[in-house]
Order: structure tokens, then sequence, then C-alpha cells
């Protein structure tokens, strides 16, 4: 048996694996391609790179991922310690700047000396049943393993299905943006209050600490926006389109192909807002979203999408306000691997077939930077329990951590990637009506139930 833990992955959750196995003073050995290969998705060098939107989702108690957060800094979570520090404005939300929150968390491991950083692809010439043959291995690849050790997975797991398809939204610079159109305001606090003058609104969003671009649509620009979208063309990917889409991040040409107004219904809503050149609410509305410390870039929200590069900049320049922008990063369409979880791990997401062998992170169908972390702090903590022959670590499932791990390892024909929800965890034993108290009531419970 090896004197070390082997993680394979530097991403999320094999980062939080690492440092949280190194706290108990056991040596690691991680493995991560990058520089020497990327996938269609990594860009940067450094690990626990975040690929798509910058945001770790609400910080507030009363929505789950935020009390998830909570329940992973109870419990000493390096990234979300880091997310913490590198954090940018975004209102009620925990987003980050990707450049400097995968800096820090690189340093860290870099400069713990019991984990030894391997630059190499597991799957060509090193294998994975050869490391778990040795001592205990955790599998922490992602959204995009590369291709031979997702071959490897499917015969150690012996399942042929492992992909479905997802999607990532462009990012433009601010100053391309045009603000005699564009304005910042956050939802439901921007709007005029009835018992306030015209002057007194004006004065009132001058000042104010929002940190939401807002690109107020007319009906005309709208159906011309509309109208160009659905008929725009999108990158042929072989077999893509016939597979699979996950609802969650579901590209905006596809989900507006549903009818007319589903995106003024999803993430074109208007509501809570009111254009302060016409003070009316708009008819539709685009929101940017700072993407960096600095304030320089902004991604679009809910604009993942599959179009072909050429056909963003022509279709999302038809956006009032972004006449001119320049866009850093489009928005690409991308494979997302995950093991079918519910029939093959434990809810310490060990491999039943092989219990020298944990997942971690998105391949396990747990869904989202924050949920690939919570996954990655369960499989330490257990892997380091199997290190020491001593008793597994689970979490109640009234905890958000725990419900996860339940979930993703409990039979179900339907599986699909899962997000932190409330409704994965167990009812209140009283019954609350109001949401906003029963998900507060849900929350006081989880977090009772961690132990620091
Ligand atoms: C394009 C895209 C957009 C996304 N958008 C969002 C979003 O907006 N919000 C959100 O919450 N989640 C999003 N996700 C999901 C997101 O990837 C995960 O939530 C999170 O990054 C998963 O963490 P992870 O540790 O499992 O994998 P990753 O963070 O992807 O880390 C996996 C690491 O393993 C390495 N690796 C892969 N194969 C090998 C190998 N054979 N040998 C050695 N190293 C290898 C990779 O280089 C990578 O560094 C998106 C995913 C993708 C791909």
């Amino acid at each position: 048996m090896n004197d070390y833990i082997t993680i394979i992955g530097g991403g999320l959750a094999g980062t939080e694996a690492a440092y949280q196995i190194a706290k108990k003073g056991i040596k690691v050995k991680l493995y991560e391609m990058k520089p020497k290969k990327y996938s269609p998705a990594h860009s940067n060098k450094n690990l626990a790179e975040i690929v798509c939107s910058n945001s770790f989702k609400s910080n507030l108690l009363t929505n789950a991922c935020g009390l998830l957060k909570e329940e992973l800094r109870r419990l000493d979570s390096l990234l979300i310690k880091i997310a913490d520090e590198t954090s940018v404005p975004a209102g009620q939300a925990l987003a980050v700047d990707r450049e400097k929150f995968a800096e820090r968390v690189t340093n860290y491991i870099e400069n713990n000396e019991l984990i030894e950083i391997i630059n190499e692809e597991v799957g060509e010439d090193i294998s994975i049943k050869d490391i778990a043959k040795e001592g205990i291995a955790i599998i922490a690849t992602g959204p995009l393993t590369s291709e031979p050790l997702a071959k490897e997975i499917q015969e150690i797991t012996g399942q042929d299905k492992l992909y479905f398809y997802d999607a990532a939204a462009p990012i433009v610079t601010k100053e391309s943006i045009d603000f005699n159109i564009a304005f910042f305001g956050n939802r439901y606090e921007q709007e005029k209050k009835k018992d306030e003058t015209e002057a007194e609104w004006k004065k009132r969003l001058e000042n104010q600490d929002a940190s939401y671009i807002n690109l107020p649509m007319s009906k005309e620009e709208y159906e011309k926006f509309y109208n160009e979208l659905i008929n725009a063309e999108i990158v042929t990917l072989h077999d893509f389109e016939k597979k699979e889409i996950f609802e969650g991040c579901m590209p905006i040409e596809i989900m507006a192909k549903r009818g007319e107004d589903t995106l003024r219904f999803g993430p074109l809503k208007p509501v809570g807002f009111d254009d302060p050149r016409t003070a009316k609410r708009p008819y539709a509305l685009v929101q940017l979203r700072q993407d960096d410390k600095e304030g320089t870039i902004y991604n679009i929200v809910g604009f993942q999408t599959n179009l072909k590069f050429g056909e963003q900049k022509r279709v999302f320049r038809l956006i009032p306000g972004l006449e001119n922008a320049e866009f850093i990063k489009y928005g690409v369409m991308h494979r997302n691997t995950y093991i079918n979880s519910t029939v093959l791990l434990d809810e310490t997401y060990n491999l039943k077939e092989n219990r020298n062998i944990f997942f971690a992170g998105q391949i396990t169908g747990v869904e989202g930077y924050v949920e690939s972390i919570s996954s990655g702090m369960v499989v330490a903590l257990n892997a380091v329990a199997k290190y020491e022959n001593t008793e597994k670590v689970t979490f109640s499932k009234e905890t958000v951590i725990g419900a996860l791990a339940k979930y993703v390892s409990t039979k179900n024909k339907e599986f699909q990637p899962m997000n932190a929800n409330f409704g994965i965890l167990p009812e209140l034993n009283e019954k609350i009506k109001d949401k906003k108290l029963r998900y507060q009531k849900m929350a006081d419970r989880s977090l009772e139930k961690i132990k620091v």
C-alpha cells in the first residue's frame, strides 16, 4: 500500500481534496494534465480554473447553494475561503475574480510540502487501474475528462453512458458597452418606488452600489434580436444536437426556440427594473455580471450558447448597448462527462466495485462549482478514513453536503446532474407556508448538524 493518496485532476474538487488530505498529515500525489494538455474549455495553466460564469451563486442561507457554501466554510474549505477573499461585487451572490482565485489556490497547493504535483495525463502512459492497485485513488477529472481516461473509467465502471452536453456564456469588455443605454442596477432595488419623485429616484440610482449592468430592450428591439437568434447558425458538432442537454445550462438559442416569450420569462425577464431614461419597465432586459476584480470584463448572464463565433458577434451586437461590444471570450458548447453514480457509488463517493477508487466533482453527477467542491471535501475525509482504517465520514441528509452525496448515490432511473437545492433535503417536521422562513429553518437545522 502506498504511503500517499493519489488525486487525478487539479480542478475544483481535486484541489479541495488535496488540501483536506494534506491537512491530516498525509502525502498527496496530484496528477494534472495541464499545461501539457488542455481540455476544450480550459486555457489557464493554474489549478482550480473557473471555466465559465464567475459566480458561485447566492450567499444567502435561504438559498441552498448559499447554505452549502456556509456548511463548507464551517468545515474549513480552502476553496470557499479563497473565493471569499477574491470576491467581486455581485449583490447577494458570491462571484470571484477567476484569475486571482486560480492563482491563489495554485500557490497554496504548490507551497504545501505534502503535495506533489505531477503534470501528466492519466489514461495514456499512466493507468488508473495501476494506480488503484497500489493505493487509494481519487478521480476528479471533471466534465471534460480526457478521452483515454474516460475510456478507462468506462472499463472500470462497466458503464457505457458517460456523456451529455451543455454550454458556456460569452464575456465582453466593459469599455465597449454603450452607457448611453446600459445602466447599473440590481433587480428590485432599481425600480422607482411609488412614493419617490423622479428626481429622488434618479439621485438614489446615482448613489446606489449595484453590481449588474443592464441592457433594456423595447418590443421592436427584442423581436429583431429574437428573430436573428433563432435563425442564427450554430456549430455543427457531429451528433451533438441529438445528445441530451442539461435544462439548467441550456443554450440561449435552444431556449428561444421554445417560444417567442420564453426568454422574457427567463434570462431576459425585465421584472424589477425601470429604465432610467423612460422610468418605465422595459419589454425585455439583458444582464451582465462583473467577471474580474477590476470590473473590466462582464459575462452575459444566461447566454450560454452554441452559435458560431461570427454569429455570436453579429446577433449579440443587436442587443442595445452592445453594438460595439468587444468579445474577449465566446460562448462554447461542451461535453459533460459523468458516471451513473446512483448505482456505482456509495454516499462517500466510493466505487462499490473497487474500494480503492473514489470519484469527486462534476464527474459524479453533482453539478456546479460549489457542489464539486463539496464532493471533494466528502471524498477527502473518506479517503483519509480508508487510509487510516477508521470509520467512514458521512453527513446528515439534512445538510446540503450530505443530501447531495445521498442523492447521487441513490438509485434513480432518470438520473441527471444535480445542483444544490432544498428539494433534496427532507421536509421539516412542521408545515411552514412562507418559503423564506421554511428555508431559513432548514438552514438552521443543517448548520446545527455541521460539526466544526
Ligand atoms: C464550459 C463549461 C462551463 C461550465 N459552466 C459552469 C458554470 O457556469 N457554473 C458552474 O457552477 N459550473 C459550470 N460548469 C461545471 C464546472 O466545470 C464544474 O462545476 C466544476 O469546474 C467541476 O469541478 P471539477 O473539479 O469536477 O472539474 P474541473 O474543475 O474541470 O477540473 C478537472 C481537472 O482535471 C484535469 N484533467 C482532465 N482529464 C485529466 C487526465 N486524464 N489526467 C490528468 N488531469 C486531467 C483538467 O485539466 C482539470 O484541471 C461548467 C463546465 C464547463 C466545461
